[in-house]
């Protein structure tokens, strides 16, 4: 089995073109590469939804602050290639940082609404921009039929949708549940980073979200209900950026069930990790 690869847009649009003349549709899985088994979910959502399914690889520096991982981030292409294959892709679209940003680059995709949470934005504060822009232009580039994100990424996921509907994109945008560890820890590229300590502890943060659905459920106060989450998690050792009670949809801060469908959101750091995870109650 053998993939084939564009590194730039021009090869991108040639195949998408041709599959087109066929009459096959497109998914498109974009993704920062260190492929784990979230990712290869992502795969076999974008098979059930199109006959051709291109995948993106590029670790985009715009999404990164200056202090971020960018440099360190996994990069492991001939795994990733080799993985997406077996998985039943047809295309890896691994473009240079240059092909992207050209000399003279200088628009950007401008957010509001679930980008100005409150939760991720406000301990990264140009991410979600960096995300938008580059989503946008994949998603120009390859116009295919539909886009699948991970529920992992559960803020990203819900800028995307804003985004593809205020700009009037067209490709479905799906969202795909999260792939975790046995032990609960969503599965996550940044994971190779956790010292085996760390690792071990981990999965708590998938637990403590569990503990606060299901004092939500036996009728807790959603405050309460989140706080003892927080201080479980730094009892614990985690350096906790948010644990968060959020509407579903417009991520709107809730105070009770009534409120809508709860998303339970945590962001925290074990170490020099910093890892994040959501659940619906
Ligand atoms: P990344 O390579 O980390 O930028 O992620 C690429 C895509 O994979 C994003 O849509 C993520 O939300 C998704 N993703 C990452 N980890 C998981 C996971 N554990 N389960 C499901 N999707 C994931």
């Amino acid at each position: 089995m053998s993939v084939e690869i564009a590194r730039d847009v021009a090869a991108l649009r040639n195949a998408v073109a041709r599959w087109r003349a066929e009459g096959a549709r497109i998914a498109l899985v974009p993704t920062m590469g260190a492929l784990h088994e979230g990712h290869l979910a992502l795969v076999h959502e974008a098979r059930i939804r199109a006959e051709r399914v291109v995948m993106s690889i590029f670790v985009n520096p715009t999404q990164f602050a200056p202090n971020e991982d960018f440099a360190a981030y996994p990069r492991s292409f001939d795994r990733d290639a080799a993985a997406f294959v077996a998985a039943g892709g047809d295309l890896i679209f691994a473009p240079e940082v240059t092909e992207v940003y050209p000399p003279g680059f200088v628009t950007k995709v401008s957010l509001g609404g679930p980008a100005t949470a409150g939760l991720e934005d406000k301990f990264r504060p140009d991410h979600f921009v960096g995300v938008a822009t580059i989503v946008a232009k994949l998603l120009i580039m390859a116009m295919p039929d539909a886009a699948i994100f991970g529920e992992k990424d559960y803020q990203q996921l819900a800028v995307i949708r804003q985004m593809a509907r205020d700009l009037n994109l067209e490709p479905e945008i799906v969202g795909a549940p999260t792939i975790r560890a046995a032990d609960g820890l969503a599965l996550s590229s940044r994971n190779v980073y956790l010292r085996p300590q760390e690792r071990a502890k981990a999965p708590l943060l998938h637990a403590a979200l569990e503990r606060c659905r299901a004092a939500i459920l036996q009728g807790a106060a959603v405050d309460t209900a989140v706080a003892s989450a927080r201080d479980a998690l730094i009892e614990a050792g985690f350096a906790v950026d948010y644990v968060a009670a959020r509407n579903a949809e417009t991520l709107a801060p809730v105070v009770a069930r009534e409120n809508g469908p709860i998303r339970l959101l945590v962001a925290a750091w074990l170490g020099k990790t910093r890892l994040i995870d959501n659940i619906g109650v």
